[in-house]
């Protein structure tokens, strides 16, 4: 039998991969060979955390929930848009000079505007 952090780090996992999709609590349990008792437990858990949000959903007629990773994946698409890439400043910008990304806000505006995307849920 896994141990109960196991299910959860499986669990966390597999959310984690469904990406924006998200993936049914039902179907999860599946995946982590889980009853529907300790996956609720986990599902709780993780949200209790902060690892994951949970949207209800009517699936076949019942109320189920939609599970959603917080965290990302790590990916290109994460920084393609950082304005560095094709600043025409960068290679006098360093920090404590004259151009710095300390006082940039090309920079600034950027990684605010990421952070509010990241704490968007899919859907707002
Ligand atoms: S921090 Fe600002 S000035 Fe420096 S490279 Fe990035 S966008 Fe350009």
């Amino acid at each position: 039998m896994p141990k109960k952090n196991d299910l959860e780090q499986n669990a966390l996992q597999i959310i984690m991969e469904t990406g924006s999709k998200g993936v049914l609590q039902s179907e999860l349990w599946r995946k982590i060979n889980a009853s529907s008792r300790e996956g609720s437990r986990i599902s709780i858990k993780l949200e209790s955390k902060g690892l994951i949000y949970r949207e209800r959903e009517l699936y076949k007629g019942r109320w189920t929930y939609r599970l959603f990773s917080k965290r990302k994946p790590i990916t290109i698409d994460s920084i393609i848009s950082c304005p560095c890439l094709t600043c025409a400043e960068s290679s006098k910008c360093e920090a404590g000079g004259a151009i710095s990304p300390n006082k940039c806000e090309k920079l600034t505006a950027w990684i605010l505007k990421s952070v509010e995307v990241e704490k968007t849920p899919p859907g707002e």
